[in-house]
Formats: structure tokens, sequence, C-alpha cells
């Protein structure tokens, strides 16, 4: 029987985001070390169910990942670890190769790919945030299957997006999409890590079918350990989901490998682990702040401040700083963090971390005549602040 909430998604679906991972587009020889490379069936395959999916009426946009897998496969590099030029220049061949791929087998659909290379400081300057957006409806409106990849060539580790579980869940509302799913090599959440011995007297993994919100427990089960195949691989996932979660779209974590997965979520069926949400917690811009923008630094808030801003709605004032760490400017984005070490929030700043040092603690009066032109009475105006859960 599907839930109401997966009967829900199909009957409002007009736009759908889907990431496929490394995994499920590469070889899977066991043994064969990590220079198997791009496997260009599955690529046909998927372009054969986005073709199902336009004739859906519902627009598809993919975040493809495999890039650096497809480049080390071209280049032979079966080292575990590679520098960062090095992957570097993996995605650069990769990144070629995978959209020629698709490009390729779309065509054969009758489908046009367009290649969307996204950075983190493409994402993070509202302007340039909206650019892509405007962009990507443009292509959507040709008919054109936006292909989504982080531009790796050019990012370093600092001012990555990371990942594209999280490029994806910020793609979704960047697009306004109704649901994310996200396509790895794993069938969901589980109760426990599937790939491990269950201990004498415990239930066994289960998967679970749905979650409405993201607990610390949940978070806990996702797990931040280095098993790429099952739980582990999970916390990105489970992060995105939270994301997107917030801005009131579902997000679905299923097994790409089963290449019936997405006929089932199209036919209703109880397919991996539903992130269920339909109230958006936050406004566009807000959702940006909360979740694209990476913090440069963060503030330590005494219990008055926290209570003012979460419970009262309030701007945040210098009074309630007790301390700050990290170097940022002017207008960028810091966490603000309780007396638990909670991270309670994020905001833009009015102050940059040279002044708000000098006058963390002190009273509004004292700071408006110290700065007299360059006065702003709050750090953080209520309407730049995103509250976290
Ligand atoms: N952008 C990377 C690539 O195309 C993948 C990152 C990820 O899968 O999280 O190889």
């Amino acid at each position: 029987m599907p839930s109401d909430a997966r009967i829900n998604i199909l009957k409002n679906l007009k736009r759908i985001v889907i990431k496929i991972g490394s995994s499920v587009i590469s070889h899977h020889e066991p043994g064969k070390g990590l220079t198997q490379g791009l496997n260009p069936d599955m690529v046909l395959h998927y372009a054969k169910k986005i073709k199902m999916i336009v004739g859906k009426n519902c627009q598809p946009v993919i975040v493809s990942s495999g890039a650096i897998m497809a480049g080390r496969a071209r280049l032979g590099l079966d080292r575990d670890r590679l520098s960062i030029p090095e992957k570097q220049a993996c995605a650069s061949i990769g990144q070629s190769f995978l959209m020629y791929t698709y490009e390729k087998k779309l065509e054969k659909q009758g489908l046009k790919a367009a290649q969307i290379l996204l950075s983190n400081d493409d994402l993070g300057n509202r302007k340039r945030y909206l650019n892509a957006k405007h962009t990507i409806e443009t292509l959507i409106g040709y008919g054109a299957v936006p292909i989504i990849n982080e531009n790796d060539t050019v990012t370093v580790d600092e001012i990555k997006i990371g990942d594209n579980d999280t490029l994806s869940a910020t793609v979704a509302s960047l697009v306004d999409a109704q649901a994310l799913i996200i396509l790895s090599d794993v069938d969901g959440l589980f109760t426990r890590d599937p790939s491990q011995p269950t201990p004498k007297g415990e239930a066994p993994a289960e998967l679970i079918s749905q979650v409405d919100r993201i607990t610390p427990e949940i978070e806990k089960l996702a797990g931040k350990t280095t098993n790429r195949l099952a739980v582990g691989g999970m916390y990105t996932k489970v992060l995105s989901a939270k994301k997107t979660m917030n801005s009131g779209i579902p997000c679905l974590l299923m097994n790409g490998l089963d290449k019936k997965a997405l006929d089932k979520f199209f036919a209703g069926e109880e397919v991996g682990t539903l992130f269920w949400s339909d109230k958006k917690k936050f406004g566009s811009r807000k959702h940006w702040i909360a979740h694209t923008l990476k913090p440069q630094g963060s503030l330590f808030l005494d219990a008055g401040a926290c209570k003012a801003i979460a419970q009262g709605g309030k701007s945040l004032l210098p009074a309630g700083i007790k301390s700050i760490e990290g170097k940022f400017e002017f207008g960028n984005c810091v966490s603000l963090i309780d007396e638990e070490q909670k991270e309670i929030g994020r905001g833009l700043v009015n102050y940059n971390s040279r002044d708000l040092d000098e006058i963390k603690g002190m009273k509004t009066s004292a700071v408006r005549t110290q700065f007299r032109n360059n006065f702003y009475e709050e750090v953080i105006h209520r309407d730049d602040l995103a509250l976290m859960e």
C-alpha cells in the first residue's frame, strides 16, 4: 500500500531533481579496482527513465556525479588516494566524457542535454544564484535536460560545495522542485548498518520507509562513518534531506542500481526511504542563508540572546555575544552557537570580525557612540537570520 505522502508527491509532481551517484553509473566488477569507469549502459538506462519522466509531463533536472570516477578510469589511476590537482585533472577529463555520454544517450531519446557546472561561489552569491536559476528555467523552457555537477576542476577544498548530495538539495530549492530523489548504491536509511552482522539479541537492520522529522536519533543512525557502502554514506544524504525538508520538498533515497527503482516510485510503491515534508520552514532567501551559504565564523551567544532570537523573534544585538571565532566581513554568513555548543541559527552579519570582537558584550548605546556613521543597531537583523531546528 503506498502511503498518503507518496501519493501526494506524485499528484503534485511537475518538476523533479534526480541526483545520480558515481556508483550508480560506474562498472561494478569485484576485485577490478577503481579504474573500471563509466558504464554507458547505465547512462542509457537513466536516459530512458528521463524520457519516461518527460512523458509524464514532469520536468527532470539531473545532478550527476561521475566526473572524477570517469576521468580516473581514462587515466588508469588505480591508487586509492589522489591529490587535489589529480582529482581536478580527473574531473576535467571525466566531465567531458560524462557529458558526451549523456548527450549521446539522451539524443537517442530525442532529448537535448545541457551542462551546468556550479561552484560554491556561484551559489553563495545571491546575484549569481539567481542567474543560475534563470538559466536553468530557460533551458527547461527549451525542453533541454539540465545535467548539473560541481565545477570540480576549479574549486579547491575550502571553497567546495563538497558533495553532490548537498548540491542536489540546493538545486531542488533553486528550481522549486516538488521532490528530490537521491540515487546511490544503498536501498535507503536502515535502523542499523546493514553491512554489519547483527549483535546477538538485537533486532536486524530494517529499511526505514518514511522519516517525518530529522531527529538527533536519525542523524545518529546516518552516522559519520567512513564506510561508504552502508549507513556511512548516509550522513550527507540525511543532511541534504533536512535541507529540502526545510523548504517543504520531500526527498527520497533509493538504490539506483535497482533498475526498477524509479518505476516503482512512479507507480506509488514503497521504495527507498522517504523524508517527507510539505511545509516550508523558510522562504527562499532564508533557506539560502541557512543552507547554501558557508558560515565564515561563529558567534557564541549567552542564554538571554538565544531566547530573544529563538523565542522572541528578535534581532541579535552586540550585548548577547560572548565570544567570536573566525574571520569574516560585513554581509558574510556566520553560525550562532548557544551555551550548549549547539548551532541555533545562521545569519548575515552587519559587522566584520575585527569590529565585532571589540563590541561584543557591549550595550547598543555604547556601540552607537563608538561607530557613529557606520553604526548598526543589530549585529544580525532578524530578516537576515534563519533559525535552525
Ligand atoms: N563532483 C564529483 C564528480 O563528479 C562527485 C561528488 C559527489 O559525488 O559527491 O566526480
